[in-house]
């Protein structure tokens, strides 16, 4: 049906929110998909309902802070499908919620090595294989916590400024070699992340929330739309922008 009928997706947090919406959409454009994720469970779910669209889809079980699962994620791929040609790096956890200074160090080290550095080593081998074959398309997942402060989220907050830093740079580093790299900055939105922040953190939630201008949370169909959009051949012009979808959240 269209352009991206036999095109190659790879998707990291893929069992759940934003990443299992995501495959639902591809699939809907008939683009395989390799699903990544950390649990078997949730990464089987999703294979579970791609099933519907008839397209071939793969699970492969992966720690993203884990350089060695990531070039595994990366070789299983193109050892199955022969390509990969858009990237959906997506996993993350959100941390604690607390004030900075309350932090363990463990717990800086885990949002920083899952939301950070596994989003690196992604772009890392996923750009060798885009580089080999002559061009690609790579959506970062940042948030609004990318580009504003907000309070009990620093460690986060970090990362997801990180993300697009390296969006930016990769963005001009291979132009010219047909890869084109964006990062999506959400809002607040109604995955499964959030509905355990909500439980954990209920007034620091309240907060967020009332601070939206829609007043609602985003929806993950809403993100994936973009998403697509973004990963298709349709956005190619679109190059190291960073892209608020936040309900207004960014624009006060
Ligand atoms: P989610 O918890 O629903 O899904 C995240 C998925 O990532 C889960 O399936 C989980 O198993 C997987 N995962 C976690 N650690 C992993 C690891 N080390 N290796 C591989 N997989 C791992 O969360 P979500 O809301 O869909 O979040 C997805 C991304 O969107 C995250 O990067 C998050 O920071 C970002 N984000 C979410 C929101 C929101 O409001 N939901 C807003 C802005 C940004």
């Amino acid at each position: 049906m269209s352009e991206t009928k036999s095109k190659v997706a790879v998707i990291t947090g893929g069992g759940s929110g934003l990443g299992q919406s995501v495959a639902i959409k591809l699939a809907e454009s008939g683009i395989n998909i390799s699903i990544v994720d950390i649990s078997e469970k949730a990464g089987q779910e999703t294979i579970t309902l791609l099933k519907p669209y008839g397209i071939n889809a793969i699970f492969i079980q992966a720690d993203v802070s884990r350089a060695e699962d990531v070039k595994t994620y990366v070789d299983r791929t193109v050892e199955h499908f022969g390509t990969i040609d858009m990237f959906f790096n997506n996993a993350g956890i959100s941390g604690p919620g607390t004030l900075f200074a309350e932090n363990t160090i463990e717990q800086i080290n885990q949002v920083v090595g899952i939301n950070l550095l596994g989003g690196l080593y992604g772009i890392k081998y996923v750009l060798e294989v885009m580089l080999k074959q002559g061009g690609g398309s790579i959506v970062n997942t940042s948030s609004t916590a990318g580009l504003v402060g907000q309070a009990t989220v620093g460690s986060y907050s970090a990362t997801k400024h990180g993300v697009i830093g390296i969006t930016r740079t990769i963005a001009v580093e291979y132009a010219d070699k047909g890869i084109h790299i964006n990062a999506i900055a959400p809002g607040t939105t109604e995955t499964p992340m959030v509905r355990q922040y909500r439980l954990d953190n209920p007034e620091t939630f309240q907060t967020v929330e009332n601070a939206i201008p829609q007043r609602r949370l985003g929806q993950p169909e809403e993100i994936a739309d973009l998403v697509a959009f973004l990963l298709s051949d349709r956005a190619r012009y679109i190059n190291g922008a960073v892209i608020p979808i936040d309900g207004g959240f960014t624009a006060q």
